[in-house]
């Protein structure tokens, strides 16, 4: 079946901006809310934070309040961002999001049921709450980025890992959730680079790393570990779960195909996957999963093995 997909464009320059009244001291409202009371909240709301995921969590979360939806897409590939949220729907309306002609990424509503002209009016207004928020949070990113990125693979680099690894173990202990990490490393990956040549070897590295983030909901949870090891931080995902994006990365590594002059390379990869125990630290979680990864290996590579 089609997908219906109304795609529209936003210019936020003129967007009208609804003023704000500071100073007042309001309760936060529940439901119900008008459209004017609730711009003005996410107004106030999405300035608190500089993390796209945070202002877009916050937004979507927020906006349900006037019109329910069933998830929020959003891409920005110039900074190689990419956040889903909530579940899929089949009706889809996509705006391109720009300020003062700079592109500030595709945002995608999606629903079960199809949207009234009037909640398409509703989301377009709230959208340009998101204005300022988030092209503070692009700038944000973009500069703080490139500190913390590996640039061969744009993905983040150890200063970033330990950094995001030990603020989810922080936020899995305060909201009880699973955390779970993968380790990746590519099999026999000397032998490529003694057969193809070095920047052979690198363009495989960038091709594995663009199809394990291809693989994922959100990006910026792929590192760098070591020479041709990455490292994937899955945030509210137990064992089971996290055992089937493993395989779902293996089947991709082995499937996506890899040429050099003219010749198709074979490659395969190993994986080892641990999740967070009730007050382990990162370091144990790390080496529980660098075991499991060297117990994939020695099974004959081409697996994911899971930490005991
Ligand atoms: P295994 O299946 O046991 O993982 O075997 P392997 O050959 O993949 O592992 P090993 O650790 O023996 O070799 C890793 C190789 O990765 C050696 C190193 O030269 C290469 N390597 C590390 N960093 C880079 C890089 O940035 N570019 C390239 N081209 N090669 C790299
Ligand atoms: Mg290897
Ligand atoms: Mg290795």
């Amino acid at each position: 079946m089609k997908t219906p997909t109304q795609t529209n464009a936003i210019e936020f320059d003129s967007a009208k901006l609804q003023r704000l009244g500071f100073g007042q001291q309001t309760p936060p409202i529940k439901q119900p809310v008008s459209l004017g009371q609730l711009r003005q909240q996410l107004g106030l709301l999405l300035q608190t934070s500089l993390e796209p995921q945070r202002i877009l969590g916050l937004f979507f979360r927020e906006v349900q309040r006037l019109v329910p939806l069933d998830a929020l897409h959003y891409q920005y590939t110039p900074s190689d961002l990419r956040l889903e949220f909530g579940l899929r729907g089949h009706h889809s309306i996509s705006y391109s999001l720009s300020h003062e002609g700079e592109p500030m990424g595709e945002l995608t509503f999606r629903r079960r049921h199809r949207f009234s002209e009037a909640e398409q009016n509703y989301l377009e207004s709230l959208l340009s709450t998101l204005l300022y928020p988030m092209r503070n949070a692009l700038l944000y990113r973009a500069a703080t980025r490139s500190a913390l990125r590996d640039p061969l693979t744009d993905t983040g680099n150890r200063i970033a890992m330990d950094q995001t690894l030990l603020r989810e173990i922080e936020m899995a202990r305060r909201h009880l959730l699973p955390l779970s990490l993968l380790m990746l490393d590519i099999d026999h990956f000397k032998r490529i680079n003694d057969s193809y040549g070095h920047s052979t070897g690198d363009e495989v590295l960038k091709a594995v790393a663009a199809s394990i983030k291809k693989q994922l909901r959100n990006v910026d949870m792929v590192f760098r570990f070591g020479g041709e090891e990455f490292l994937i931080l899955l945030s509210n995902t137990g064992r089971e779960a996290a055992a089937m994006v493993g395989e779902r990365l293996r089947h991709a590594a082995q499937t996506q195909e890899y040429w050099a002059d003219g010749i198709q390379i074979e490659l395969t990869v190993s994986l080892g996957c641990s999740t967070l125990l009730p007050g382990e630290s990162a370091e144990s979680l790390l080496r529980r999963a660098d075991s499991a990864l060297y117990v994939a290996k020695r099974e004959g590579r081409n697996r994911l093995a899971m930490a005991g």
